[in-house]
């Protein structure tokens, strides 16, 4: 059967009618995956309008233009896909859209964390002698930060895919969120509590409790709704201000600021929350954009730099880590 070929002077509207139906005739030869379509003929699915002749260009849509589950940021105005199969999302990581940068800064966060754990356990720790333990730690830690690279780039390649594509990845985008932020407390508990066993093990349980109370509270059907980004928001951030309590904790039972211990890590610390913060503000602020709407839509935009600031403070926190592991190592613990 002749598919009619691409026209580009269609209406967007019709164009998009016209794959919706093509995605319905083809359906038979397609299975999903994570909500995913992943479908046999998505070429010629492509080929009846969203994408342009001989899949060399996707078609791009304005904010007014795009589905509503897709919008989110009105500040960044040009450069959406809409509704594109399986094998065109794949496809768009080649493609210079606006999702292009956040979905690249992750994937190459994911590459970055991988080289760490394969240096880590096969050069550095080795070279340094480490435990067991310490393997144990550093590859959970890391493998933390992998994971929420991966739900992330997942997320920007596959939220044009369908409605339900998008909320199923925004789900798990939100749960590698929850797991970068344990991939932080895992090693920072871990060594600073080190010779105190006892409030180790209550610190890991509770960010345990935390963390799982957090995974929870995302099967709320309301949780990953626009109307609820600021209670999104607020319970990521709290999750992460926890982190002050066992801090002053450890201040205290290391014999207060002046103790050269602290004063080593407490600037770590707060550099780590002071990335954190700067990182929540342009997610939150949709920063620079919202100043200049349309001028970031490919380069520059709040996102991008959201995505950025993280791969720099997990790297960051994961060096500060490695410092602290050296610490213990070297400084005895009181008996
Ligand atoms: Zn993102």
């Amino acid at each position: 059967m002749s598919i009619s070929p691409f026209r580009r002077y269609d209406s967007i509207k019709s164009r998009q009618a016209k794959s919706f139906s093509a995605a319905v005739q083809f359906q038979d030869d397609s299975y999903h995956i994570l909500d995913i379509e992943i479908d046999n003929n998505g070429f010629e699915t492509c080929q009846t309008g969203i994408c342009d002749f001989d899949q060399k260009q996707i078609a791009l849509f304005k904010y007014h233009e795009i589905p509503d589950f897709l919008k989110g940021n009105p500040y960044v105005v040009h450069g959406y896909r809409s509704l594109l199969p399986f094998s065109m999302c794949m496809k768009s990581l080649l493609f210079w859209t606006n999702e292009t940068l956040n979905i690249w800064t992750h994937f190459l966060g994911f590459f970055i964390f991988l080289l760490l754990v394969l240096y880590d356990n096969i050069v550095y720790l080795p070279s340094l002698g480490g435990s067991l333990s310490d393997h144990i730690i550093l590859t959970i830690g890391l493998m933390c930060f992998m994971f929420c690279m991966l739900c992330s780039t997942g997320f920007h390649i596959f939220c044009c895919h369908s409605e339900r594509a998008s909320r199923r990845w925004l789900a798990l985008d939100m749960t590698g969120v929850s797991m970068g932020i344990i991939g932080c407390y895992l090693p920072a508990v871990y060594y600073a509590f080190y010779c105190l066993t006892i409030w180790r093990d209550i610190y890991m349980f509770i960010i345990t409790v935390l963390s799982a109370c957090t995974l929870m509270f995302q099967l709320h059907p309301h949780f990953f709704t626009h109307s609820w980004f600021f209670t999104r928001v607020a319970v990521y951030v709290g999750l992460s201000a926890y982190g002050i309590i066992p801090t002053i904790h450890w201040i205290y039972l290391n014999g207060g600021i002046s103790s050269p211990v602290v004063q080593m890590f407490i600037p770590k610390v707060t550099m780590m929350y002071m990335l954190g913060s700067l990182a929540f503000s342009f997610y939150i602020t949709k920063f620079p954009e919202r100043i200049l709407p349309g001028k970031f839509d490919y380069i520059g935009s709040s996102h991008q730099l959201w995505h950025i600031i993280i791969v720099v403070a997990f790297c960051y926190w994961h060096k500060s880590g490695e410092e602290i592991l050296i610490y213990r190592m070297n400084h005895e613990c009181p008996a």
